[in-house]
């Protein structure tokens, strides 16, 4: 689903990726950990075509992503084969980003109505079982002010899930949440990945990983610095700078 050599990026002049390998299977959960600033994040957006690839090879979901550099050239995709492609991912963030001004069921039946065309009362009734999915059915006409930040992120996962995406991307979607709040959000992430769902996600719940998880990837200023099955990579990491960022945060 995704296969990454030697990936490059830049934000101006500073290189912020700086070769990264990296791949997922279908069905696979791959977790990433890192300091701040190890790209992370970055790496993310260049997996959804966020951001231009400027080095190496990166295929996500069967395609070359992004801009790529081929014989010396920027290859641009054109807005609409961009769209088809992003609508195949599902992005959570670690602040919500919902529409303040919407209920739960109006930002999940969103984008479905307005960027896939579907007709509003079939949105609205998809977008009942995706809240029921994330265990919201009774929430669906209130406003993000009015669920706590655990409900808020559950609902924007719900309106990932809404777009009948191939692939989820997580970055760090329980650290903006109060501690008691973490667990709801997890355990939805669990169930999704139970039901198969291909998921990459950036977490420093290392519980959720060593548990949930088919691999880990350690991060580090740019570079995967050591990967592997989560037990074994926490239990017995090679890298220094791995085990001294693990036991920083277990
Ligand atoms: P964190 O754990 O704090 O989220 P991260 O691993 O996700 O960190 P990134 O956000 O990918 O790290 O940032 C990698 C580097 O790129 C950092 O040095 C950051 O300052 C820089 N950076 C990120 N976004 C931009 C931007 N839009 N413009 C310029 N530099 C950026
Ligand atoms: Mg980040």
């Amino acid at each position: 689903v995704v296969a990454a050599r030697g990936v490059r990026m830049s934000y101006g002049d500073t290189q912020v990726l700086h070769g990264v390998d990296f791949s997922v299977a279908p069905g696979e959960v791959s977790c990433i950990i890192g300091p701040s600033g190890s790209g992370k994040s970055t790496f993310l957006r260049c997996v959804n075509g966020l951001e231009p690839v400027l080095g190496g090879s990166l295929r996500v979901l069967g395609e070359e992503v992004g801009y790529t550099l081929r014989d010396g050239k920027y290859r641009l995709w054109s807005p609409k084969r961009f769209a088809t492609f992003r609508m195949r991912i599902g992005m959570v963030f670690q602040r919500f980003n919902l529409f303040a001004h919407q209920t739960a069921l109006e930002n999940v039946a969103c984008a479905p109505i307005h960027v896939a065309g579907m007709p509003a009362d079939k949105a609205r009734e998809l977008a009942v079982e995706h809240l029921a999915q994330v265990g919201l059915a009774e929430h669906a006409h209130k406003r993000p002010h009015q669920l706590s930040g655990g409900q808020q992120q559950r609902v924007a996962i719900a309106r990932a899930l809404a777009m009948n995406p191939t692939l989820m991307l997580f970055d760090e979607p329980t650290s903006a949440l109060d501690p008691e709040l973490v667990d709801e959000v997890l355990e939805v992430m669990k169930k999704l990945a139970l039901d198969g769902m291909t998921m990459v996600v950036v977490t420093h719940e290392i519980g959720f990983a060593r548990e949930v998880g088919d691999t880990l990837t350690f991060f580090d200023e740019g570079v995967v610095v050591e990967r592997g099955a989560p037990a074994e990579l926490i239990a017995d990491c090679k890298q220094p700078r791995t085990r001294a960022f693990l036991s920083s945060v277990l």
